[in-house]
C-alpha cells in the first residue's frame, strides 16, 4: 500500500471527465491497488471521500467512509458512513427535498463552506469485487457521494455553492462557525 499524492485546485486533472472502468478491470491487481492505496490516502489525510482524479487517476472510482469514532475528521457530523469503494457510479436523486451543510475537500485544503445538494439519491455502482450494487442514502453519506461523484465529472464543490458567504477558513470555521452547528 502506499500514500498517494493528491491534486489540489488548479490542477487540470481535477476539472477532466473521468473514465469508467471497464467492470471486467475490476477485479485486476492494478485496481485493487488503488482501491487500498485511495482508502491509505484518505486516512492518511482524515478525508471522508476520495475520487480518482484526485490522485492523477482520472477513472470513475471513489472511496469514502468514517472510521467508527474517528474524532480526527474535520466535518462535524453525527452520521457514520461505512467503508465503501464506489465504480462507475450513477446517481439519480429521490424527490425534490434539499439539504445544506458544510462540505471540504482535500483538494480545497483547510476550506469549508455550505452546499445545497438533493437530500436523498439512489445510487447504482460497482463494488470492489466487480458485483453491480444499488443503494440508497441521505444524510452524510448522500452528501459525500454526490461530491465524489461530481469529482469524475471535474465538478468541485466550491461551483455547487449558491453564494460564497459561508466560504471559511478552517481556523475560522472553529472558531466561528463549529460550536453554532448543534442543531
Ligand atoms: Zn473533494
Amino acid at each position: 500500500m502506499a500514500i498517494l499524492k493528491v491534486a489540489r485546485m488548479g490542477h487540470p486533472v481535477l476539472r477532466t471527465i473521468a473514465k469508467p472502468i471497464p467492470p471486467a478491470e475490476i477485479t485486476s491487481a492494478r485496481v485493487q491497488r488503488l482501491i487500498d492505496d485511495m482508502f491509505e490516502t484518505m486516512t492518511e489525510y482524515s478525508g471522508i471521500g476520495l475520487a480518482g482524479p484526485q490522485v492523477h487517476e482520472p477513472l470513475r472510482i471513489f472511496v469514502a467512509g468514517v472510521r467508527d469514532g474517528d474524532t480526527s475528521i474535520p466535518i462535524d457530523d453525527d452520521h457514520d458512513m461505512p467503508f465503501m469503494a464506489v465504480i462507475n457510479p450513477e446517481i439519480t436523486p429521490v424527490g425534490t427535498a434539499t439539504a445544506e451543510d458544510w462540505e471540504g475537500c482535500l483538494s480545497i485544503p483547510d476550506i469549508r463552506g455550505r452546499v445545497v445538494r438533493p437530500a436523498a439519491i439512489d445510487v447504482t455502482a460497482y463494488d470492489r469485487s466487480g458485483r453491480r450494487v444499488r443503494l440508497s442514502a441521505s444524510g452524510l453519506p448522500a452528501r459525500v457521494i454526490q461530491h465524489e461523484t461530481d469529482h469524475l465529472d471535474g465538478v468541485l464543490f466550491f461551483d455547487r455553492m449558491k453564494s460564497f458567504d459561508t466560504l471559511t477558513f478552517m481556523d475560522e470555521f472553529r472558531r466561528h462557525w463549529a460550536k453554532h452547528e448543534d442543531e
